[in-house]
């Protein structure tokens, strides 16, 4: 078995030799697959999973735009289109100056199967731009909207490629690729998900991957007779998914004790109240502003300059910002002061050590392919919300939202359950997804 893994896996890696966060994804991946590949004949001697880390297609292309000055500015603009055996292909884009191809790769393949968790037809994809929005005005982010879409366009349509948001893409952003696209196309269809609520958007789009993410780690708890109720939970990010992650947690009786930045985190001992959470979201969302100055409003707050909050004593923990912001020392640190629960709201935020610490200890571990599939799910529910030209309400699409969780779980639970009895949950993801993609390129043949 072993020799299997690593022929499979050094054949990756001569191919894809300068991407680390992909490799990272897919040993993740060939590790808990491949013993399933060997013991199951239909899927033996296929190269379905070689078939998989491939990319259907992979689209680079220049964007150039105008900046406030006059400056001519150029960005790299990519959308990577994995697998579309169940679907057209469905996945965020990046804007932040850390994309490359790697990255989106590392992304892409992990939503072919998170995608296929979520139980609706859907195929796997992501793109971005290494262009930053920070600092910049709302007519530069139009003008680079715009130009982004000037190429994009030509790839992607509502039967073929549907974007969403993702690290540094929210309803504005959307807002203007869509206005773009219209204009190109001259058609109002649902191209994109994560649209405002007047011109196509879903109720619970925004809040769906926070949500979710919950919603699955409840699920977690439940299993060991547990909740969320007067947990101290500790949460990184204060962009979407950390928001409304903090938002449910606070609904469903947990004290929320950090959120983070690039810059930092801050830890309220008292804990971050619903009135506390209502400025992180001005902060954040209207003023655009950093973490840091929540102890501007609530000074007996700390801020920990260039700190993850990781060393923050909790029974629950919600990496939410990025991937591999979660290492050994972290997971060491958390299971030390009792951490029984992790769940990723971010795509890998965990690192490999840090897995095999959690799940050594044999403590409740979600990946986040599995726990923040709440919002690609609810992106498809958007989906279909704009094929029937019709509207769910709030609780319709919460209560569809809960469901699709829950049937993640129970995946995951079908999958992932060792000798022991403990639930490898990243095995019964990987395995559950896997499973659902490759019996239908199996039913497709070789194309
Ligand atoms: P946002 O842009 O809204 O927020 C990202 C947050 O993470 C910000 O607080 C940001 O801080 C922080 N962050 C980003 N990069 C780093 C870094 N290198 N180091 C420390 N902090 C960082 O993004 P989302 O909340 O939408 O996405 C967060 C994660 O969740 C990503 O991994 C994304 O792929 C994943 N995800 C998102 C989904 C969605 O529906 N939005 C769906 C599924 C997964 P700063 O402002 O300083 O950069």
């Amino acid at each position: 078995m072993k020799q299997n893994i690593e022929s499979f896996l050094a054949m990756v890696t001569s191919r894809n030799s300068h991407e680390p966060e992909f490799l990272q994804a897919v040993e993740e991946v060939a590790e808990t697959v491949i013993p399933y590949i060997v013991e199951h004949d239909i899927y033996y001697g296929k190269n379905i999973l070689l078939r998989m880390v491939e990319p259907e297609r992979l689209i680079s292309f220049r964007v150039s735009w105008v900046d406030d000055s006059g400056e001519i500015q150029v960005n790299r603009g990519y959308r990577i289109q994995m697998n579309s055996a169940i679907g057209p292909y469905k996945g965020g884009l990046r804007f932040h100056p850390t994309v490359n191809a790697s990255i989106l790769k590392f992304l892409a393949f992990e939503q072919v199967f998170k995608n296929a968790l979520t139980t609706l037809p859907m195929g796997g994809g992501k793109g971005g731009s290494d262009f930053d929005p920070k600092g910049k005005s709302d007519n530069e982010i139009m003008r680079f909207c715009h130009a982004f879409m000037s190429e994009l366009f030509r790839y992607i349509g509502p039967n073929t490629d549907i974007p969403a948001g993702d690290i540094g893409v929210g309803t504005r952003e959307i807002g203007f690729l869509f206005g773009m696209y219209k204009k190109l196309r001259n058609e109002f269809t649902g191209v994109l998900t994560g649209k405002g609520m007047s011109w196509g958007g879903s109720l619970i789009r925004p809040e769906a991957t926070g949500y979710g993410n919950v919603y699955f780690a409840e699920k977690m708890l439940e299993t060991k007779g547990d909740s969320f109720k007067g947990k101290n939970v500790v949460i990184s990010g204060s962009g979407n998914v950390a928001q409304y992650a903090a938002e449910k947690v606070l609904q469903l009786g947990g004290k929320v004790l950090t959120l983070s930045d690039s810059g930092g985190y801050i830890y309220d001992s008292e804990g971050i109240d619903k009135e506390k959470l209502a400025f992180v979201m001005q902060l954040k969302n209207e003023k655009r502003g950093r973490i840091s100055e929540y102890l501007d409003k609530y000074p007996d707050a700390e801020f920990h300059k260039g700190k993850t909050p990781w060393g923050v004593k909790c029974e629950v923990a919600l990496p939410c910002a990025t991937q591999n912001e979660l290492h050994e020392e972290d997971a060491n640190i958390l299971l030390k002061n009792g951490c029984i629960c992790v769940s990723e709201g971010a795509n890998m935020p965990s690192t490999k050590e840090a897995i095999a610490a959690f799940h050594k200890a044999k403590i409740l571990f979600a990946p986040g392919k599995a726990s923040n599939a709440g919002g690609v799910a609810t992106s498809g529910l958007e989906m279909t919300q704009n094929s029937l030209r019709y509207k769910w309400t709030r609780e319709e699409v919460d209560n569809k939202l809960k469901d699709i969780m829950s049937d993640i779980h129970k995946s995951c639970l079908e999958y992932g359950k060792d000798d022991d009895g403990y639930i490898d949950y990243v095995k019964g993801a990987n395995i559950a997804g896997f499973v659902k993609v490759a019996d239908a390129m199996l039913a497709q043949g070789i194309v």
